[in-house]
């Protein structure tokens, strides 16, 4: 298994070639079967690993990120590289620019390898409603991967890109890290620049990376974050240096255990997990404590009339007429269904018009207002329990990866694996996913722990002396046949 700083030394010592890494990326990418990718940018890549190849042989400084092979979420836009959403109305789109967290990743020597897969427009949890078929979980390929930001977290499961970036509007980073057993981060709102995301409910979006290791996690935060004039909602906190900061002392922490997080539903398996995993964190010397967040229940329901009400305005751009491919129609009311009806997929079609309703007359004050209300609710248990205690420890997700096809027909069920992960984001406050254990059916299991804003740092140090004191981070996926790895 290779870090980023393994990587980037041995990059530095000459004893491996961007050249090199970036090939044997780019053959996994093309042996894989897992649907990871919609658009592998392989002879870009290439060139960009001659270019810093060059660099390093003319002695040039290179960025903390050289020569990183770095998968994009298709969400994401990349100039001069298709960017689809994963919806098939932006089958064409090849955007004149780059989102800030690319720029800021490749001007730090990123390479990027392609742009993965996704649920379309990130409204999912399975990776099963993209327009471009599902992707597989690598450590079972009859399972999904979690989703939104699935092709992400199953390449980096499957070493098919060192490091990815995902969004996180109501789980996406986190809840496929679970699913593929790797590290994922939901930063604080306004902690990373939203401009250049195809924005899904503009209030949560939240761009995070998907990594092997807490540390590679902390590496691309630190180049992520900070404040962009483009983004006015992105926030002027200083950034900490979050990989200096993994090394301070968890001995005395105070960590709360939400009793909610552990209702009925949730997997045996998980649940079992889950309290080893609190014994451990006990052993590093951190103080456990029950608490209680009495809004959680109405997280999910207030998520699923804000969310849909946000996509509805923000999806509206996507017409056929100012973004997106057209179909043929003699009217404009037929130029809008034919378009949309062909080219949005049913789970988008649903949340326009779940989201048209909820803000239309008579109906906003009993259910838009009310969702807004429990918002202000979840916020405030947030901000009491983070008055006792230092951070949160839950389960990521209710149950581990499930059969492809389980849920694709049940929008309630499938909407029930964001459960624990939908609060953090109604609240704007950062959390992450980080290995803790494998299911009977050696399915990956993850740990969640969730923070005040801007407490990044501390979620990112305690979740490292937890992975350096447990071996799930060591156990990888069988790899398929025949595919290289480094
Ligand atoms: N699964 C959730 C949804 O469908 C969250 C998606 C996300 O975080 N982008 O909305």
């Amino acid at each position: 298994m290779v870090s980023i700083s393994e990587f980037t030394s041995k990059l530095r010592n000459r004893e491996l070639t961007a050249v090199e890494a970036v090939s044997v990326y780019l053959t996994a990418i093309e042996k894989s079967s897992l649907n990871t990718f919609i658009t592998p940018t392989p002879l870009l890549a290439l060139a960009a690993a001659k270019e810093m190849d060059a660099k390093l042989a003319r002695g040039e400084s290179v960025g903390a990120l050289a020569g990183v092979p770095l998968a994009v979420k298709d969400i994401i836009v990349t100039r001069g590289i298709r960017s689809t959403g994963a919806s098939r109305i932006l089958d064409t789109y090849v955007p004149p620019y780059d989102a800030t967290v690319v720029e800021r990743l490749l001007a730090e020597g990123a390479i990027i390898l392609g742009k993965t897969n996704c649920d379309e427009f990130a409204m999912g949890a399975s990776g099963e409603n993209s327009g471009y078929g599902p992707t597989r979980n690598p450590w079972d390929v009859s399972c999904v991967p979690g989703g939104s930001s699935s092709g992400s977290a199953a390449a980096v499961a499957a070493g098919e890109c060192l490091v990815a970036l995902g969004t996180d509007t109501g789980g996406s980073v986190r809840q496929p890290a679970a699913f593929c057993g790797v590290v994922g981060l939901k930063p604080t709102y306004g902690r990373v620049s939203r401009w250049g995301l195809m924005a899904m409910t503009s209030s949560f979006d939240q761009a995070g990376p998907l990594t092997r290791s807490v540390e590679d996690a902390a590496r691309m935060l630190k180049v992520m974050a900070g404040h962009d004039e483009r983004d006015s909602t992105s926030s002027r906190e200083p950034v900490p240096d979050y990989v200096a900061e993994l090394q301070g002392e968890v001995q005395g922490l105070r960590l709360g255990v939400p009793k909610e997080f552990f209702a009925d539903g949730l997997e045996p398996d998980i649940r079992q997990a889950v309290e080893t995993a609190i014994t451990k964190l006990k052993e590093l010397g951190v103080t456990i404590v029950e608490v209680s967040l009495p809004s959680m229940p109405y997280a999910l329901a207030a998520y699923y009339v804000i969310c849909p009400a946000e996509v509805s305005a923000n999806l509206a751009r996507y017409d056929g007429i100012r973004f997106g491919s057209r179909q043929e129609a003699t009217t404009l009311y037929d130029l809008y269904a034919k378009t949309r009806g062909a080219l949005l997929g049913a789970e988008v079609r649903r949340r326009i018009m779940l989201g048209t309703y909820v803000l239309s007359s008579g109906y906003y004050e009993a259910y838009y207002r009310k969702a807004q209300q429990a918002r202000r609710a979840i916020r405030q248990d947030f901000a009491r329990v983070f008055e006792q205690v230092d951070a949160l420890v839950a389960p990521t997700t209710p149950t581990a990866a499930f059969a492809l096809g389980s849920k694709a027909d049940d929008p309630l069920a499938m909407y029930l694996a964001d459960v624990y992960t939908v609060p953090v984001n109604i609240a704007g406050l950062p959390a992450l996913s980080v290995p803790c254990g494998f299911t009977k059916q050696g399915l990956p299991i993850g740990l969640q722990l969730m923070g005040p804003a801007w407490s990044e740092a501390r979620l990112l140090r305690i979740a490292h002396h937890y992975e350096q004191a447990t071996p799930w981070h060591e156990r990888l996926p069988v790899r398929q046949a025949g595919q290289p790895g480094l």
